[in-house]
This record gives structure tokens, sequence and C-alpha cells, in this order.
């Protein structure tokens, strides 16, 4: 089966909703983010009742629809040459000519939106509620990265010259969205792009690339490549032909990639431990809405779930918080994205290793407010679980685990609770739930995140408003935020401009 072959007699989605509030401050660029998909419109019930159909009866999940594995160095080499002997020319565009064919891309991952989704659900468990947002995502990384290439002659006296090649290595948890921003912005900056898609994600991989060739995006200065994760891997990486590299992974990966090619700049989002605090001033409701969010969407496997919840307070022992919490966790729609309700969806591998110890082991004063259970034999599929009573400094406290377990710890007042939320060894996203002003400016003024959210969700930063990156371990390399006005700066060269007459 084809990946273009997609059923065209569903009707377009009518996407009225825009989740997204106009930003306030000053408008810099040319851009409006991308609403989702309305799911209480009738219409797109239907149209996402037919995708998970498709998804249900497509054997996509067994087999590689991508064009080439590339099994030796040489032929990693040959289309590295190939992509740099394409760039001048791309690079010779303007960066309004580069910026119009990203636009043309974003309308045309638009209208391939079904199949996008379909693609990520079949290949990643992605559900509907967590694809679509995805897929606007990138097109946000489209429009928005070619709003930047419009601007992007000269900044601080500084001309740009565009590199010639950089390295794109996203990650399978967020298989459309997360390579689209490193391609897009490769791209803007005037580079020849090869992206090489997760082993759990080559065919998310594949059809994001087929779509931005049918968009206009040369077929040779973008270039996709499956290779194995040995040798030939690693001659890709070090390649001289590499200029930038482009990595959202784990941190450990991160320090791999520098290890190997010290001599290039490498942009690297890494792993994360984030945890929301929840203090006696906050909106109880919405606090638990936003927690059970964070910690289950995509069955907590994204580096910006919430894993700990740290609760200040009264709130530890609130009857209220913890009945609505249970009730909240117990009666979400857990399952395969073959049903357009399903909000949990199956974890990428069997869980095993720190995650299944997570899922089924209770540390010395660790008690299960929700237990996990493992609903079929495939070791994917988990309810999602909540513990009680982590201790501060303890395993749980301390890992990252990617799957559907969250942990609450208590905390005597805000002070500790920040302590705790800093005490971990990344800094990726981090939030804090209460009405109180004096409490939002010193948890602000504290708190070790990138991205740090008041009476909000943790997950999902929107592109523009909330660019995304960490501190400490969640960051190596530049620490350049994706969807921020910064990133294609850190994709290119600057030489310093000849002083005015
Ligand atoms: N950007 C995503 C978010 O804000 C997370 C990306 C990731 O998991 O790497 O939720």
């Amino acid at each position: 089966r084809s990946l273009a072959a997609v059923d065209s007699s569903v009707p377009e989605p009518n996407r009225t909703q825009d989740r997204r509030q106009p930003v306030s401050d000053e408008v810099l660029v040319d851009f409006d983010n991308t609403p989702d998909t309305d799911p209480h419109l009738p219409g797109n019930r239907a149209w996402g009742k037919a995708i998970t159909a498709r998804v249900a009866s497509s054997t996509l999940g067994d087999q590689l629809v991508a064009d080439h594995t590339l099994t030796s160095v040489d032929a990693v080499e040959s289309v590295l040459e190939g992509a740099v002997g394409a760039q001048a020319d791309w690079a010779s565009k303007t960066g309004a000519e580069r910026g119009a064919v990203l636009r043309a891309a974003a309308v045309e991952v638009e209208h391939r939106r079904a199949e996008w989704l379909e693609v990520a659900a079949s290949e990643c468990g992605k559900t509907l509620d967590q694809g679509d947002p995805e897929v606007s995502e990138a097109i946000d990384f489209l429009n928005y990265y070619a709003s930047l290439a419009e601007e992007l002659d000269e900044v601080d006296g500084a001309r740009h010259r565009p590199v010639r090649l950089t390295l794109v290595t996203p990650p399978w948890n967020f298989p459309l969205a997360i390579p689209t921003g490193g391609v897009a912005a490769g791209l803007a900056a005037g580079s020849a792009v090869v992206i090489k898609p997760a082993p759990q994600a080559q065919r998310c991989g594949s059809v994001l690339v087929e779509t931005l060739w049918a968009a206009g995006v040369p077929k040779e200065v973008l270039r996709l490549v499956h290779v194995p994760e040995n040798e030939v891997g690693r001659a890709l990486i070090a390649s001289p032909l590499v200029d930038r590299l482009v990595l959202t992974g784990a941190f450990e990966t991160a320090e791999l990639f520098r290890t190997f090619r010290p001599d290039v700049p490498l942009l690297a989002e890494t792993s994360g431990k984030n945890s929301l605090i929840v203090t006696p001033d906050a909106d109880l409701d919405l606090a638990v809405k936003d927690l059970v969010y964070s910690a289950f969407g995509h069955a907590g496997q994204k580096c910006s779930a919430a894993s700990l919840g740290i609760l200040v307070g009264s709130v530890a022992n609130s009857r209220r918080f913890r009945d609505q919490l249970i009730d909240a966790v117990t009666s979400l729609q857990v399952g395969y994205p073959t049903d357009a309700t399903v909000q949990v969806g199956p974890v990428i591998e069997p869980a095993s290793g720190k995650l299944l110890k997570a899922l089924t082991a209770l540390a010395p004063g660790e008690s299960w407010l929700v237990k996990p259970r493992q609903l079929d034999d495939t070791g994917k599929l988990w309810s999602p679980g909540v513990k009680t009573g982590v201790e501060r400094g303890s395993e749980f406290h301390l890992t990252e685990y990617f799957g559907p377990v969250l942990g609450l710890v208590s905390a005597d007042s805000l002070e500790e609770a920040i302590e705790i939320q800093n005490q971990v060894d990344y800094g990726l996203t981090a939030g804090i739930h209460t009405l109180d002003r004096s409490e939002i400016s010193s948890w602000l003024s504290s708190v070790e995140a990138g991205n740090a959210y008041v009476n909000r969700g943790i997950t999902g930063a929107i592109v523009r408003r909330q660019p995304f990156g960490g501190w400490k371990k969640s960051a190596v390399g530049a620490g350049t935020k994706a969807g921020g006005p910064n990133y294609l700066v850190g994709l290119s060269d600057w030489v310093s401009a000849p002083a005015a007459e």
C-alpha cells in the first residue's frame, strides 16, 4: 500500500477552532499559528473515524515504505555529496524565495493532514488527539521559519552565509513535528538538509520528505537516509561534509555526537524529568486537568511530560484533589489509535528496564493511588498509574521514564517544592499552578527549566509563543530554542559586514 494512496473521499476537516490566542506583544514577523482540528464538529468526527478505521485495516506497521537503506559508508558519502552539490543553487535564492517554498510546503502538509495522522498512528502509536496538534506544529515550523528566512540577511551587523549541509536526527516520539522543524530550519537558512529518521519512525520520515518534495523543495537539497546504527551510521555523523548537527534525543546520544564531532556546532534538545507544582492557592480543578494531560498525553512519551506532581502543604492531603485526580486518570480512554476516542496509546516498545520497574514496583514510602495494569500481552499497552509518597532524592524523583506513570511528592512549602523541582539533573519543562502573584514571581525567578509554564500544562509548546529547549542536561550544544527567533542563527555562518562608507 503506497503512502500516497490515501482515501480522498474523506472530506477535508473544518478547522474553525483556534486554540491559540493572538500574541499580545510586538509581532516581529508575518506569522500566525495554525489551528488544530476541532474534534467536536460532526464532520470532523467522521473525518477522525475514517482515519482510525484506515489505521485499523492498514499494514503500514509491518512494511518499510522508505526508499532505501544505506548499508555502506560509500553510499552515505555519495548522498551527502549530492546534497552539498545542490546546495549552492538553493542558497543563491533570496530568503523570501526559500520562504515561499516552505510556505507552499505548509499548505501541502495541511492537505495531507489525514495521511500524516494515519502514518504517525500506524507507525508510532500516536492517538488522533496527539497527532493533530503535532501536524499543526509541523505547519507552524514551516511557516515560522519561512518568515525568519525573509529577515535573515543581516543580524547585529553580520551578514548571513548559509552552511552547506545540516544533518537532522529526530526522535520517534514526535515523528512529524520535530523532523519538520529541523528540516524547515535548515532549508530556511539556505543549507542542504539530510534527515535520518529514528528507526521506529522511518515511514513518518518518508511521508514528510515526499510532502516537501511535492511542494517544490528540490529533491537534491532535501535527502532522506535510513542508516543502521553501526559504523555506517557513525560515518554519517563523522562525515566532514556535515556542517551542523540537529538532534532531539537522549542526553547520552548528544554526548556521543559531541565526542564524534567536537568540531561541528550541535543543536540538541535532550532528556527531561519534569514536574508540576500545585500550591494551596491553585485552581485545583485546572491543576488536575493539566497534570493529567501533561503526564499521560502520548502515554507520557514526551521529553516535556510531567513525571512528578509536587503537592505543597494542604494539597498533599486534599481529598478533593486526590479524588478528582483518581477520577480523571481512571476515566482516560486507553487503547490503540484504531479508535478516534483513545487518549492514551501504547508505548513504543514493550515496557522493560527502568520503565517496567516504575510501572510495577514501589520503593519504601510509596503506594499506588492508581495502579497501572498491563492491558494485553504485547507489553506495550498500560493503563496509566499514579504513585504517591515518592520521596525526595529517590530513584523515581530523579529518573526519566518516558511512560504512563506519574509520581506525587509532598512539600511543606513552595521553597521546598522548588528545591525538589530543581534537584534533578535536567531542566526542560516545569510548571506551577497557583493564583498567587507573589508565588508566581518567586517561582519564576528560581525555576531551572528552559520552558517554565504558569497555570498551564507543561507539554505542547506552541511555535513562536513558547520557543522550546532546555537547561542543564536537557540541552547540549548551542541550546538554541526550536520555534524561537534565534533558531536559524545557529544554523548559519556569520561574516562581519564591511563598515558602511
Ligand atoms: N515540544 C514538545 C512539547 O512541548 C516536546 C518535544 C519532545 O518530547 O522532545 O511538548
